[in-house]
């Protein structure tokens, strides 16, 4: 007899993560992707003659990597060439001061030096210290748990170490009381815009981000970021998944779906990768009774530049002169910043190829408002120019050389991905949707869930610990051996 299929909506890293462990399990799985592409966020762009990464550009914390090929019988380096980026990246002050992040700590101390004097140099070592402490007590306690188990999390150990490490109080308002200098404050604290979050409504957990980039550094793969994707969508293909793009779902329950063609699959179990609260309103036609808010959104332009900007690094964070007004203007009053700190990448500083001799492959991105405020042209244009006239400012960059432009929007983010109110980040990973209050990954009607809007979180590395999380709720629930 034919085993019914393990059914997957959605070929996000995520999506395809789980696929490729439950393939390599014996599972029959069928993988459902609406676009003509896998990956999701995290797939290639092609612009004029130059080649991006779609969202994701930073790859951070390698183990969920490596622990995903480890638990295929295989090994990360024999399907992806890897390197450290160090510098990490550049960071451009308003005032003209310039920094080079690193995970280098003598390097580290000597710019904190020049840049603010003793006492912050002798802050950093310990800053450190505790970021590596938290990383290490946080990791396997708040982030690898399906928290099934109310000890695993409400037990005398995890409550103890939340208490020792003051997880849970304000990121932001820590690090001012470390460093005295703005533009360090600034520095150590911005991660959390990874997670569409901003570090003044963010608990000290999320500062495991800032332990990510000073502790491990920041990598990347040969052929960008989606390369990845790809080298995940490969193992689960070899394991005999069925991976189908241009195959969009319209209707799931615990046991089948509905694809936009008619046809219609009945499943063992019915994960879905897109985007949960999309999942719930319109997949499954049961909203979540829970209001969910949601992470910041993006403008990303994919320039095809003809001429050099020697002074940008691969990776480059610029700042505005305000970073609380610019953080509130996005977060609390849904305006488009007047002066919004972006971050630009130039993925050719690694890989030659991915550009032509004498052009660049410049990604810019500027975290924005998601669609509760209604997205326009006319803010479009504004971002544009403002951010052009930095660059012109800080680099030499000209407009008049960009020779052919992509971008991705707030509304596109929402029509291409389905993430609801254009969310780039998904949902936000504010403390109330965090750890144990974050949608889990199988709800009441038994549809389960892999992705960054449910357990552990957003994030390349998170939607890998997803996956294995999955895998494990699924084995819990005796739907997988
Ligand atoms: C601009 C940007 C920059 C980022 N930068 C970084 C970074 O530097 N480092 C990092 O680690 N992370 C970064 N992230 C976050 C990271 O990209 C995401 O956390 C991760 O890619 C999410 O993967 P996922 O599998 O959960 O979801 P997705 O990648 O969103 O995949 C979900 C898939 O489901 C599909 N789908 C939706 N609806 C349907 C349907 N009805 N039928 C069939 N298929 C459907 C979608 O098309 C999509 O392919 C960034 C994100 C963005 C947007």
């Amino acid at each position: 007899m034919v085993q019914e299929p393990i059914v997957i909506v959605g070929g996000g890293l995520g999506g395809l993560a789980l696929a490729a462990r439950l393939a390599h399990r014996g599972e029959r799985i069928i993988l459902l992707e609406k676009n003509a592409e896998l990956g999701g966020r995290n797939r290639p762009m092609r612009v004029g003659e130059c080649d991006f990464d779609g969202g994701p550009s930073l790859m951070m914390m390698l183990e969920p990597f490596q622990t995903l090929f480890k638990d295929l019988g295989e090994r990360l380096e024999d399907h992806l060439e890897i390197s450290l980026v160090d510098p990490s990246y550049r960071a451009f002050y308003r005032d003209g001061a310039r920094l080079d992040a690193t995970p280098n700590v003598a390097r580290m101390l000597r710019q904190i030096e020049e840049m603010s004097g003793p006492k912050d140099a002798a802050a950093y070592p310990q800053l450190l210290g505790e970021l590596a402490a938290l990383y290490h007590a946080s990791i396997p306690t708040f982030v690898r748990n399906t928290f099934t188990n109310p000890l695993s999390y409400l037990g005398p150990k995890p409550l103890g170490q939340v208490l020792r490490h003051r997880m849970l109080g304000n990121l932001a308002k820590r690090i001012e009381r470390t460093m005295d200098d703005p533009r360090l404050r600034m520095l150590f604290s911005f991660q959390t815009m990874y997670l569409g979050l901003s570090p003044f409504d963010a608990p000290w957990v999320y500062a495991t981000l800032t332990y990510m980039e000073y502790g491990d550094g920041i990598w990347y793969p040969q052929g960008g970021l989606p390369a990845i994707s790809e080298a995940v969508a490969n193992l689960a293909r070899s394991r005999g998944a069925q991976l189908r793009t241009g195959a969009e779902v319209t209707g799931i329950t615990s046991r089948s779906v509905t694809l936009a063609s008619g046809e219609t699959l009945a499943a063992k179990a019915v994960i879905s990768n897109a985007d949960l609260p999309f999942s719930q309103r319109t997949l499954s036609k049961k909203p979540n009774k829970r209001k969910l808010r949601y992470s910041c959104s993006a403008y990303v332009l994919y320039l095809d530049y003809a001429g050099e900007l020697p002074e940008l690094l691969h990776h480059n964070v610029f700042f505005g002169q305000d970073f609380r007004e610019n953080l509130d203007d996005i977060f609390h009053r849904n305006a488009l910043p007047k002066d919004p700190a972006f971050y630009a990448c130039i993925s050719k500083r690694s890989q030659n190829d991915r550009a032509p001799e004498g052009h660049e492959n410049l990604f810019l991105l500027i975290p924005c408002a998601n669609l509760d405020r209604p997205w326009t042209e006319e803010d479009a244009c504004t971002l544009r120019h403002t951010v052009y006239q930095r660059l012109a400012k800080e680099v030499g960059f000209d407009p008049d050389r960009v020779i052919a432009q992509g971008s991705m929007s707030p509304k596109d983010w929402q029509t291409q991905l389905n993430l609801e109110k254009g969310a780039a980040f998904g949902i936000s990973a504010d403390f109330l949707q965090s750890a144990f209050f974050r949608p889990g990954n199988r709800d009441r009607d038994g549809i389960y869930y892999v992705g960054a809007s449910t357990i552990p979180g957003n994030g390349l590395p998170m939607v890998l610990i997803s996956a294995e999380l999955a895998a494990r709720r699924l084995a819990q629930d005796g739907v997988i051996r």
